[in-house]
C-alpha cells in the first residue's frame, strides 16, 4: 500500500546502525535517567537517598539523535554546553510492569551515548520548578554509537569514561549505578509500555563539564564500544 499523500515531506524515522548487521534499528523513544551515580548527584548539589527516592526520568525527541563521529554546531542560547557520558540500553521486546527478574528479556543490546545538556538552562528550569526541555531536548543533543546486539545480557560492570581533546574528564564504572539496569527497566515499565526501539540512557557519572567549539569528545564503555562528537562553530 502506498503511504498517504502528505502536505510536506514527513520527518524521517530515526534509526541507529547495528554492529554486524545491514539493517538499522528504528528508534521509538528516548528515555534518560536523572541522577544515577552518587558522585554525580553530589556534584549537582542533589545527593540521592535510594532508600527514600525513586528514579526519575526525562525524555528527548528521537529527532535529537546524532550518530557518533558527527560534527555538530555549538547550539544556540547557551553559554555552558555540557557533555554527559552514558551507557544506553536498547529495548528489543515490549514489556509493561516487568519484574526485575524478567527485565533481561527486554534487552536487545547496548550503545554508548552522550546526553548533551545546556546546563545553564537546565539549572534555571530545575531551580524554578520548570520543565527541563530547553536544557535537554536539544537539536543534535542525543549522541549514539552503533548498537551492539547483546540480547538478554544485563551489563553489571565495566569502565565508563570520557575524554575531551584527549584529556580524561569522566571515569567511573557501571557497577556504581544507583539504580541498576534490571531496576531501571522494571521501574520505567510501570510508567510506560516499553517497546522495541526505546532507548534508555542510564545516567552519567561525575566529572560533567563544558565543551567549546572546536573540541572533540570521545567516550567509551568497556565491553561495549566508543562514541565520538566534534563540536563545530556556534550557529
Ligand atoms: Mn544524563
Amino acid at each position: 500500500m502506498n503511504p498517504p499523500a502528505t502536505l510536506w515531506t514527513p520527518p524521517p524515522v530515526a534509526s541507529v546502525a547495528v554492529r554486524g548487521l545491514r539493517e538499522r534499528a528504528p528508534v521509538a523513544r528516548l528515555f534518560f535517567v536523572g541522577r544515577n551515580y552518587h558522585a554525580h548527584a553530589v556534584e549537582m548539589g542533589r545527593p540521592v537517598d535510594k532508600s527514600a527516592e525513586l528514579p526519575f526520568y526525562f525524555t528527548k525527541s528521537p529527532s535529537t539523535l546524532v550518530e557518533s563521529g558527527a560534527t555538530v554546531p555549538y547550539p544556540p542560547r547557551t553559554q555552558n554546553y555540557h557533555y554527559e557520558m552514558e551507557l544506553v540500553v536498547v529495548v528489543g521486546k515490549p514489556g509493561f510492569r516487568v519484574a526485575e527478574a524478567d527485565a533481561h528479556e527486554l534487552i536487545y543490546g547496548y550503545a554508548c551515548g552522550l546526553d548533551m545538556t545546556r546546563r545553564d538552562l537546565q539549572l534555571v528550569a530545575r531551580d524554578k520548578g520548570r520543565p527541563w526541555d530547553l536544557g535537554k531536548d536539544i537539536e543534535n543533543g542525543s549522541v549514539i554509537s552503533e548498537i551492539v546486539p547483546m540480547p538478554g545480557v544485563v551489563v553489571e560492570r565495566g569502565e565508563i569514561a570520557l575524554e575531551v581533546d584527549g584529556q580524561t574528564r569522566q571515569r567511573s564504572d557501571i557497577d556504581k549505578l544507583i539504580w541498576n539496569i534490571r531496576e531501571l527497566i522494571a521501574d520505567l515499565s510501570t510508567y510506560y509500555h516499553l517497546q522495541p526501539g526505546d532507548l534508555i540512557y542510564t545516567g552519567t557519572p561525575e566529572g560533567v563539564g563544558p565543551v567549546q567549539p572546536g573540541q572533540r569528545l570521545e567516550g567509551r564503555v568497556e565491553g561495549i564500544g566508543r562514541v565520538a562528537l566534534q563540536i563545530g562553530a556556534a550557529e
